[in-house]
């Protein structure tokens, strides 16, 4: 007789031993995967401990976290100029960046930026599917920093899961105290290291370290050291599953030709389990290459069986392909049982992205907004300039018969150097300028600059005349900036 048992992490599969299983039902078929319906799957409450994983999509995981991490915490102390590279100085209203100095006016640039960056996400998401999470996504690099700390301390998965159920003892107590005391401090250290985007870095973490810090920038300091203690201490996964938005509206980017972590199930079916190195097509011909290891599930940071299909709480970290291809290598069998392969892969339909409306729509969106941004760069002046009329009285008439009008002029030295500029008014009338044309501006000053603007009663037609205040940088007459208004007379 054989002998027949339910695997509790695949209740809808027989594993038979001494027989052939019966005809499973698959759990993605895949005509259903053209809809790619997103099926959600309960997580386990509480901490998911996963089991760290090797290969080649965790190396390059782990490269492109640490690039992620060491870049976040070191650019604050890039300097250039002797000014800090990257710093928004709210208190200034002044953001630079690099070199560039950028005003509250500029602040359409940074708008650009974003809406390029947000169609370069959705660019990538056609290709790629949720590549972004896995990868450069800071909840993931920092929930696995987390987890890195904890599987020092507390040792594999397994031996966290019993130390979560073993009772409080001397041995526990100490690893606990360890795990957060560096999890705490890792808060700490993020923490200084965002504020440190808007306050001078070198001071800053002396000034934290030292309780040298004033009460706001301790507390923001401390308000950010908490939030990151408990997003990728305790919420980890929670935050993708239940928190993040891209999740939800990931699969309208989704196509036929979007490769995403997916599991084989014309290929995989049925699972079942079976001694190492036995052909399936000579021995078991009904079994298809999964053989129900369940490393594929305790590998899963967000603690999900790829195997049910394309589920949203997947952040395509590649852990469970790594996994399986251990698995399909120890049996010897074909590599990418679970890979990033897109639904036309499965089918070995040939395709190409060139046809795609989501590829050609994302991809015209950036290169738009790629052009817009180097517009904007390029048109961007060094010089600011404002021009408010005296609102007090329109002209005023002198005793020796010239009409006069006056008007405040804002200009702004947007450089991070002391600027000399020439002041000019330009009109097809004579009018001249009562004010110093030479005008010396420090690195980021505004100045608010009264001048008057004079013509002879007897040269000037009635009404309003159009003049142009134009300023220019001497030593770079081709910064000049310059703006129109209008001249009244009787
Ligand atoms: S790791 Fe691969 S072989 Fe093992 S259960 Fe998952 S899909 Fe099947
Ligand atoms: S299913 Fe695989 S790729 Fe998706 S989150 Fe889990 S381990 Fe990562």
């Amino acid at each position: 007789m054989p002998k027949c048992e339910v695997t509790p992490n695949s209740p809808n599969v027989n594993k038979c031993v001494g027989a052939k299983p019966p005809a499973v039902e698959l759990h993605i078929p895949i005509k259903n995967l053209s809809s790619r319906n997103l099926q959600t799957t309960n997580t386990p409450s509480g901490n998911i401990h996963f089991r760290e994983q090797k290969g080649y999509f965790q190396r390059l995981r782990t490269m492109m976290n640490s690039l992620l991490i060491v870049l976040f915490f070191a650019l604050p102390f890039i300097s250039i100029d002797g000014r800090q590279a990257i710093l928004l100085d709210v208190s200034q209203q002044q953001f630079f960046f690099f070199g560039i100095t950028l005003w509250p006016q500029d602040f359409t640039l940074l708008a650009w930026i974003f809406i390029a960056a947000a169609f370069s996400l959705f660019f990538i998401t056609v290709f790629w599917g949720r590549v972004w999470c896995g990868y450069l996504c800071p909840q993931t690099a920092w929930t696995f920093m987390y987890v890195w700390i904890e599987t020092r301390i507390e040792g594999s998965s397994n031996k966290r899961k019993q130390l979560d159920k073993a009772p409080w003892s001397a041995s526990k107590i100490a690893k606990r105290t360890t795990k957060h005391l560096l999890w705490g401090l890792t808060a700490l250290l993020t923490g200084c290291a965002f504020i440190s985007y808007f306050i001078p870095a070198r001071e800053l973490y002396v000034d934290i370290f030292t309780s040298n810090a004033s009460f706001w920038v301790t507390c923001w300091v401390w308000f950010f050291a908490v939030c990151t203690y408990l997003n990728a201490g305790w919420m980890r996964e929670q935050m993708c599953i239940h928190c993040c938005p891209y999740s939800r509206f990931q699969a309208v980017m989704f196509d036929a030709n979007t490769k995403t972590v997916t599991y084989d199930a014309q290929r995989g079916e049925s699972r079942g389990p079976r001694k190492r190195k036995q052909q399936t097509s000579l021995n078991e011909p009904t079994l298809g290459d999964c053989v129900d290891c369940n490393l594929c599930v305790e590998v899963c940071p967000t603690g999900i069986d790829i195997r049910n299909g394309l589920q949203y709480e997947c952040i395509n970290c590649g852990a469970c392909v790594d996994a399986c291809n251990e698995t399909m290598l120890k049996f010897d069998y074909k590599q990418n049982l679970i890979g990033y392969m897109s639904e036309n892969d499965i089918k070995g339909v040939r395709y190409t992205y060139w046809r795609s409306p989501r590829f050609l729509g994302y991809g015209i969106a950036v290169i738009i907004m790629l052009i817009v941004i180097g517009l904007d760069l390029h048109g961007r002046s060094e010089i600011q300039l404002n021009v408010i009329r005296d609102r007090q009285s329109l002209y005023r008439e002198t005793a020796d018969n010239k009409i006069e009008n006056t008007y405040q002029l804002k200009i702004r030295n947007k450089t991070q150097e002391t600027k000399q500029y020439q002041l000019a008014v330009d009109s097809e009338m004579p009018f001249s300028l009562i004010a110093n044309p030479i005008i010396t501006l420090a690195a980021g000053e505004q100045l608010d600059y009264p001048v008057t603007v004079l013509a002879d009663r007897d040269n000037l037609a009635s009404g309003r005349k159009i003049i142009q205040f134009s300023v220019t940088d001497i030593k770079q007459p081709d910064q000049q900036v310059s703006q129109k208004t209008g001249f009244f007379s009787p």
